[in-house]
C-alpha cells in the first residue's frame, strides 16, 4: 500500500516512544521507506539503535553528527522525505513547530521540509488541555499539519483522561489513510451519524433512557467510512472506532440537535440512527431526589423537539436517513413518518421480533423512499445492513448529482 512512499518518522520525547518502534515496523511492512530521526529527549526513552536496526539506515539526533562530511542530513532528509510523521509528538515539540522554533536537528528538518506532515500528540491529559497548547494546535492546524486526535484512557501517571497516544494499528490507519487518498462511493462527502439512545436526566444519578446499544449507528459510521467518507458521529453509547472519524459524545436530545445544527450546513448525508427520547424531565432536581413515600412520584414530562423533522424542515442539499424502530404497523407507521419528517430514505424494522433491533448484532429492515417500492433486507448482521445502506445512499447522490 505504501510501496514508494519515502517517510521521515520523527519520534520526541514520551513515554509513548516505545510504540513508535510498532509504528515504523508496520509502516516498513507496508512497503514505505522508513528514516528515523529522534529529538534528545526521545532517546532518553527509546535508543536509536532500535530505529538504526528495524529501517536499516542511520538515526537522525544531532544537527552535526556527520562531523567532517559535507552533509547536511537535516536539509537532505527534508528534501528526501514525500511526507513526515511525527509519533508520539510531545506537548513541547508541537509547540515548538507551531512557533518555527529549530533548537535541534529534528525541528531544523521541520523547518526545511516541503512535503506534508501528520503529527500524533502523546502526552499528560493536563498537558494536552493546557489552553496554550491548544492555541499551538490550532495554529498547526491553520499551517496545514494533520493532527490525529489523541485516545481517551489510563495515563502513565494511572489515571484516565484525553492525551494517550492511539495504538500502533490505529497509528498505522491514520497515516495510510492520510497518504493514500481515500477512494470509494463516498469519496469528498461528509456523512454525519447519530447512534444511541438519549440520556434525559432525572436528577444528578437518574435518567430516562431506552435499550439502543449504538451498534447500527457505529455500524453505519463505519461503512460510510469504509467509502471515503469523512464521517461525524454524534453519540451517547461508547463502542470502539475507527481513529479516523470524529466522535461527538452527548446525552441529552437537545444537546444533539445542537451538535447536529452546527454541522448541518456543511454535510451531504445525514444518518439519524439514534433513539431519541420524545420527552424529557420538565425540570430535572439539582440534587438526588428523596423517596416520597406511599404518594408516589409524579414527573413532569415536556416533549423533546423531533430533530429528524426539524432536520427536514431545513434541509437545503442534505440527504436525510431517519429509522423507525416499531412493534406494530410498521409499514403504515414507517411511511407516515417518511412523509411527515421530510427524510429521503427511512428504514423500518419491526423490534418485535426475534434477533432484530435495540441491543442485538443483526437486524432486518425495509428501506422506504418516496418514490421507490419498499426494499426488504431480511435478517443479517449490522454490518451488512449499514455497507447497503450506504451503498444505496450513494447511488442516490449520484442520481443527484
Ligand atoms: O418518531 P420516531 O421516534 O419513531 O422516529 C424515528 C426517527 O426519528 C429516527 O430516525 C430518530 O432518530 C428520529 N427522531 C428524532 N427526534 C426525536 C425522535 C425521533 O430525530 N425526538
Amino acid at each position: 500500500m505504501l510501496t514508494d512512499k519515502k517517510l521521515v518518522v520523527i519520534i520526541s520525547g514520551g513515554i509513548a516512544a516505545y510504540k513508535a518502534a510498532s509504528v515504523v515496523r508496520g509502516l516498513m511492512a507496508l512497503g514505505a521507506t522508513v528514516r528515523v530521526a529522534m529529538t534528545p529527549a526521545a532517546t532518553e526513552f527509546i535508543t536509536p539503535k532500535t530505529f538504526a536496526v528495524l529501517t536499516n539506515h542511520d538515526v537522525l539526533t544531532d544537527l552535526f553528527q556527520d562531523k567532517n562530511g559535507a552533509d547536511i542530513a537535516h536539509i537532505t532528509w527534508a528534501d528526501w522525505a514525500d511526507a513526515i510523521v511525527i509519533v508520539p509528538a510531545s506537548a513541547n515539540i508541537l509547540s515548538q513547530v507551531a512557533h518555527g522554533l529549530t533548537p535541534n536537528a529534528v525541528t531544523s528538518l521541520i523547518a526545511a521540509r516541503h512535503t506534508p506532515m501528520l503529527v500524533v500528540p502523546a502526552m499528560n491529559t493536563n498537558m494536552w488541555e493546557n489552553a496554550a497548547l491548544q492555541r499551538n494546535l490550532q495554529q498547526l492546524e491553520q499551517d496545514g499539519i494533520t493532527i490525529v486526535e489523541p485516545a481517551d484512557g489510563l495515563l502513565a501517571e494511572g489515571y484516565a483522561g484525553k492525551g494517550r497516544m492511539p495504538e500502533p494499528e490505529d497509528v498505522l490507519a491514520a497515516i495510510v489513510e492520510w497518504l493514500v487518498p481515500a477512494a470509494g462511493q463516498l469519496a469528498g462527502k461528509k456523512v454525519l451519524v447519530t447512534a444511541g439512545g438519549t440520556v434525559e436526566p432525572i436528577d444528578p444519578v437518574r435518567y430516562i433512557g431506552n435499550r439502543s446499544s449504538g451498534k447500527m449507528g457505529y455500524a453505519l459510521a463505519e461503512a460510510a467510512y469504509a467509502q471515503g467518507a469523512q464521517v461525524t458521529l454524534i453519540t451517547s453509547t461508547r463502542l470502539p472506532i475507527s481513529v479516523g472519524i470524529t466522535v461527538i459524545v452527548i446525552e441529552r436530545a437537545v444537546e444533539m440537535l445542537e451538535n447536529i445544527k452546527l454541522l448541518y450546513a456543511e454535510q451531504d448525508v445525514i444518518m439519524m440512527a439514534a433513539a431519541v427520547s420524545d420527552y424529557r424531565v420538565a425540570e430535572p432536581a439539582g440534587q438526588k431526589l428523596k423517596k416520597q413515600g406511599e404518594l408516589g412520584l409524579t414527573l413532569q414530562l415536556v416533549q423533546n423537539p423531533d430533530i429528524l423533522a426539524t432536520l427536514g424542515a431545513m434541509k437545503t442539499h442534505q440527504y436525510l436517513v431517519g429509522f423507525a424502530a416499531e412493534t406494530q404497523d410498521l409499514m403504515a407507521h414507517a411511511q407516515e413518518k417518511l412523509m411527515r419528517k421530510q427524510v429521503d430514505m427511512l428504514v423500518a424494522n419491526d423490534v418485535s421480533q426475534a434477533q432484530v433491533g435495540f441491543g442485538h448484532d443483526t437486524n432486518a429492515v425495509t428501506v422506504l423512499r418516496p418514490d421507490k417500492l419498499p426494499l426488504e433486507l431480511t435478517l443479517q448482521t449490522k454490518d451488512e445492513i449499514a455497507a447497503t445502506l450506504v451503498a444505496l445512499v450513494s447511488e442516490e447522490l449520484k442520481r443527484d448529482d
